[in-house]
Order: C-alpha cells, then structure tokens, then sequence
C-alpha cells in the first residue's frame, strides 16, 4: 500500500477523532514529531492549528494561544490562505478566552483580511465577523455589537437560510445586544422571528441557551407567567448539559428577575444549577456569579447573617480573580514568547537542512542543482536589466596523476583548497558551483568583461603560485589549472544559461587542448561564428585567435 504524505495523515487523524478531542490531540502530537524531523513545515503548521482547534476542544483556555501562534508564524510565510484565517481566528478566541478583547478583534480582524476575495475561504465571514461582535459585547460596546450581530443575521438569512443553527446563534446575539441596551421588546422580538428556526433544531446546549434568553426577556417586559415557563425549560435542559458555560453565564440575570417577584423557590433552582455548574468549572468567575445569586437570595429571604458571610467570600474571590487575571496574562506572554522561540529554532534548522542539500559536502560550494537554481534567477535578472550573463568553467590540470602520486586525500584537499581560492571570489553577482569531480563552475551576472577576465585570471595565479607540488605536471610541476570563459550579451542575441555554460566549456577544452595552465575566453561572432582569445598571465595581454 502506498504511503500516505505526511499532510494527508494529519487531516486522516483529524477526521478519525474528531468526536475526540483528547485522543486526536495525542495522535497529532505523535505526528508533529515526524513532521519537525522531516522539516516539513507545512505539516508542522497544520499540526499544531488541529492541536489549537483540540485544546479549545477540550474546553482548556490554556495552550489554544500557544499552538495557534505557532502555526500562524509559519502559515504567513506560506500561501494557504485558508489554513492561515483559521488560524488567526483560534488565536482570536485565545485572546478572547483571557478576557483581552482588543488582541482578539486584531487577530479576527486579520482573518477576514486573509480570506477577502476569495471564493472559498474555508472560514465563513459570518462567523469571523460574530466573533468580533461578541468581543465588542464583551468590552460593553453593545451598540457596535448590535450591527455586527444584525448583519450576521441578515446576510445568514439570505445566503444560507438553511443554517439553522447559525441564524439561532446570530439571532440571540442580536437579542443580548438589544437586552444590554435595555431595549426588551425589541429583543424579544429578535427571538420570536428565529423560533422556527429554534424548532428545526434538536434539543443541544443552543436550544437552552435560546430558553435562557427568552425567559430573561419575558421576566424584562413583565410577563413573569411565560418568564417562569421557560426558566423551567431551560432549568430541565441545562441538566443534561451541566458544564456548559453557554447559558450559565445567564442565569443570574433570571434569578434577580425571579427574587424581585418574590419567586424565590424558582430562584433556588437557578442557585442549585448553578452551583453544581461552579463546583465542575472551579473557574472563579463562574463561583462569583453563583456566590452573588446565593448572596441575594439570603437577603431576599432575610438571612443576613449568611448574605454578610456570602459577601466576604465574594470579596475574597474578586481579589483572587483581579490575581488570576494577571497570571493569565502573563503566563500567555510567555507561552507566546516561548512558541516564537521554538519556530525560529525549527526555522533555523530547516533553513540549514535546505542549505545542506544545496551544497557539495566535500567543498561547501553550490552543487549542480543550487546552481541551476540561481542561474535560472541570474538568466532573469540578466534578461529583465539588460545585464550580461557570464561563465567561468575550471577544471584541475593531470588531476587523475595528481591523485595518482600523492593519494586520494591529498587529492580532496587540493580539491578543498582550489574551492577554497574560488569562494573568496564569490559575491552576489558571482557565484560558484562544484561541477564534478575536478570541475569548478561560476555563473556571473552583469560583470564587466575585463572584470570577469581579471577575475578567472587571478584564480589561476592564485592556485599555480600556491606552492601545491605536482610532479607530473609536465608545466610547472605545481598544482595548475584551465579556464574557460564567456561573457554574452543577452541583449544582442538570444542565449541560454546552457549556452553560458557550453561556450565556457568550450573554452576550457581550448585551453586543455592548448596545452593546459591556461585562461581563454569564448568570443560569440555573428552568424554562429565564434573565436577564442588567451589571456595572457603576464601584463593582462589579449592574444586573439
Ligand atoms: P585534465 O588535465 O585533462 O583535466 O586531466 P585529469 O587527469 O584532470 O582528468 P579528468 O579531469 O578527466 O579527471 C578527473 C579526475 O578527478 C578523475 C577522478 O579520479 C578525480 N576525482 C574526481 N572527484 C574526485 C574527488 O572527490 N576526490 C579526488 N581525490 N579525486 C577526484
Ligand atoms: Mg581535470
């Protein structure tokens, strides 16, 4: 059976456990390994977006930042636009979830930048934009809150009216904003318009959110009857659904409504729901929110002595929730600070690893695949500026004695150190490659002829007044090599990067064929015609041919 690429076995994994948020979190973890071993960024990205989208999953508030983050740094550098506006928008929730309101709508905002345009977002607009309303809610910005609600709504209604699910949710934001702004019958008008919708929809968390509304909004407009209908309703569904933060954090606006209409019995309810909810959470703001409605029911019923109790432990809590507040915060920057560090870290290696494949291991100069890499830029620069594109070809003189008479090693040490003379030539506009076993390449962009010529020159004076020792070099019984050059105009005739290098080439074999220890450079004529000119070593003399 083939082997699945990497990306595939992550989305694999996701789709196995996506009822499983725990279990798909460790798959992934195991998977993340390999991605970093292999440098497989994309991967690495994807990994840990799934793992943020896990952790938020799990309910935990707690490392969803961290991983978002991470895939967000390398997904910027990369083109999936659609796996990027995710990402920005875990990290929205992730700010949202610490309570920083102002980072999650940037990083929401980001989002909807990402995806504008595009026909296939793989993130829906609606629900970006529902995000950002809920923070501004969440600041006390109802009004602004309002529009974004109301145009969520709207365009749902229009474009996917189907989506029941997405108009219910819409439709109670926009019902919380009008609630917030004291605007009851408007707000129950909202919930009354998506009722049909509500009714398409099976008994689930949102239902009972959407009965919380209600009976808050019938309690606010007096209808204390219908009021006390739906908080029973919500009361029955909430039990099945007791650690769910979605309505809970609601219910304190009914039971006041219930204790101001003497209806403690029904507030009690609310206070023991509550109370089993907290006591699951353990989160602090979730105990204040019961602690308050305990506290109010003991002074509507004339237990001072409790209410007083009540209220010391609520003061111990806001202090304990003014400390978590800053924990959290700062705990986020580091975890955010620690992720930058593991991605540049992996980033560094993967650049390294990129780098090693492109380099010939013995001499540390391009290999043949980096080369035509660079002349391909080189070819396009030349084209586009009008710049030359020039060649270097060197190749050892009686290396195969060289090897012959002084062994192997000392063999790659001169090829070492002939690399090492070639290197120190390199800058942007030239830059050389391993060839083969004894053949040195550079491509060079828009040098000057006289330039290029001083430059292959100096390498061949420099290798021969070395002082490496060859015997059967019947020239100088030093180390020597040949050069070919070529330097073409891409402005007057149409050549090729492998033009380039056959006429450089072409040149070395004039100069093996010479007699070695030589420069010739490949002059290109008109009508295909060409010649070859020596570059004399001695005052830089041209001998034309
Ligand atoms: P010419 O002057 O015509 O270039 O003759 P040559 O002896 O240099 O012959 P040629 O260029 O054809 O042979 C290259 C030799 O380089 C053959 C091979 O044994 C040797 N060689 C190739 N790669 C390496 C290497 O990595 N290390 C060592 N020590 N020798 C190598
Ligand atoms: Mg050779």
């Amino acid at each position: 059976m083939k082997k699945l690429l990497l990306r595939d076995q992550v989305d694999q994994v996701r789709e196995e456990y996506k009822d499983d948020p725990f279990r798909c979190a460790q798959e992934l973890k195991k998977l993340l390994k390999t991605a970093e071993q292999e440098a497989d960024v994309y991967s690495v990205a994807k990994i840990n977006l799934f793992l943020s989208s896990c952790v938020f999953e799990q309910g935990r508030r707690d490392s969803i930042l961290a991983y978002a983050y991470k895939a967000v740094s390398i997904l910027e550098n990369l083109n999936d636009y659609s796996l990027l506006a995710r990402g920005y928008n875990l990290m929205g929730i992730a700010y949202a979830g610490q309570g920083d309101f102002q980072s999650a709508i940037a990083s929401y905002n980001k989002a909807l930048r990402v995806i504008r345009g595009r026909k296939k977002p793989g993130i829906r607009r609606e629900s970006l934009l529902n995000n950002i309303g809920d923070s501004y809610y969440q600041m006390g910005a109802y009004q602004k809150s309002l529009g974004i609600a109301m145009s969520c709504l709207s365009n749902c209604r229009k474009k996917n009216p189907d989506n029941h699910r997405a108009i219910v949710l819409y439709g109670i934001n926009v019902s919380d904003c009008y609630f917030s702004l004291g605007e009851y019958h408007k707000a129950k008008e909202v919930l009354d318009d998506t009722r049909a919708d509500v009714d398409c929809l099976p008994n689930s968390i949102l239902v009972c959110g959407y009965y919380t509304r209600l009976s808050g909004v019938l309690y606010a407009i007096g209808d204390a009857e219908n009021g006390a209908k739906y908080s029973d309703l919500m009361l029955d569904m909430a039990g099945a659904h007791c650690d769910s933060y979605e309505f809970h954090h609601v219910f304190d606006r009914i039971a006041s409504y219930q204790i101001e209409i003497g209806d403690i019995n029904r507030a009690r309810r609310i206070s023991d729901a509550l109370t089993r909810y907290s006591n699951l959470s353990g989160h602090t703001l979730d105990l204040i929110i019961t602690k308050r409605v305990q506290a109010n029911i003991c002074e509507a019923v004339g237990d001072r002595d409790r209410a007083f109790t009540l209220h010391k432990e609520l003061n111990v809590l806001y202090e304990k929730r003014i400390l978590e507040q800053n924990a959290i915060q700062y705990e986020s920057q580091m975890s955010v600070e620690s992720a930058g560090k593991e991605i540049e870290r992996l980033m560094n290696r993967i650049r390294l690893t990129e780098e090693k494949a492109e380099r010939d291991p013995l001499t540390g100069l391009m290999n043949r695949s980096a080369l035509t890499r660079v002349s391909a830029a080189f070819y396009q620069d030349a084209v586009s500026h009008g710049k030359k594109l020039g060649g270097i070809f060197l190749d050892i003189d009686y290396f195969k004695e060289y090897n012959d008479t002084y062994g192997h090693s000392a063999g790659d040490l001169a090829i070492k150190f002939i690399a090492g003379v070639c290197q120190a030539e390199e800058s942007a506009n030239v830059r050389f490659a391993r060839y083969g076993g004894d053949e040195f390449f550079a491509i060079v962009l828009g040098c000057q002829d006289k330039d290029l010529e001083a430059l292959a020159l100096r390498i061949s004076e420099k290798i021969r007044s070395s002082g490496y020792e060859h015997v059967k070099n019947p020239n100088s019984k030093r180390l020597t090599v040949s050069i070919g050059v070529v330097n073409v105009d891409l402005k007057k005739s149409e050549h090729t990067v492998q033009d380039v290098v056959k006429y450089a080439d072409k040149a070395l074999y004039h100069a093996k064929d010479r007699g070695k220890d030589d420069v010739f450079v490949y002059h290109v004529m008109p009508n295909s015609e060409y010649s070859y000119s020596r570059i004399s070593t001695d005052s830089f003399r041209f001998d034309q041919e």
